[in-house]
């Protein structure tokens, strides 16, 4: 089981917590091809690496924040709240 540092919380299981998918996703304008749409709606990168996700703390503080995770290993690299720029890590995807 992951222990995950919560950035309000501090350390709790990972029973607390639920996955929210990848974080840093750009919401393309509404003037962008069907292709584009498609693409921000239905295609994720699924690295073999570090990957950079939202995590929820439902089970704690309910609150929202983004996690560095190697998809490998599950170490976890980072943790930094929701408007916090995304931490440079070395082996790391985008
Ligand atoms: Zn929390």
């Amino acid at each position: 089981m992951l222990r995950i540092t919560c950035p309000y919380c501090g350390v709790r299981d990972q029973a607390e917590f639920r996955c929210g998918g990848p974080s840093h996703i750009a919401r393309p304008s509404f003037e962008v091809s069907d292709r584009v749409w498609t693409d921000y709606l239905f295609n994720r990168d699924n690295p073999k690496g570090i990957h950079y996700e939202r995590w929820l703390h439902e089970f704690g503080c309910g609150r929202w924040f983004n996690l560095a995770r190697d998809t490998v290993t599950h170490q976890v690299h980072a943790v930094y709240r929701m408007g916090e720029s995304k931490p440079t890590l070395d082996g790391g995807a985008s």
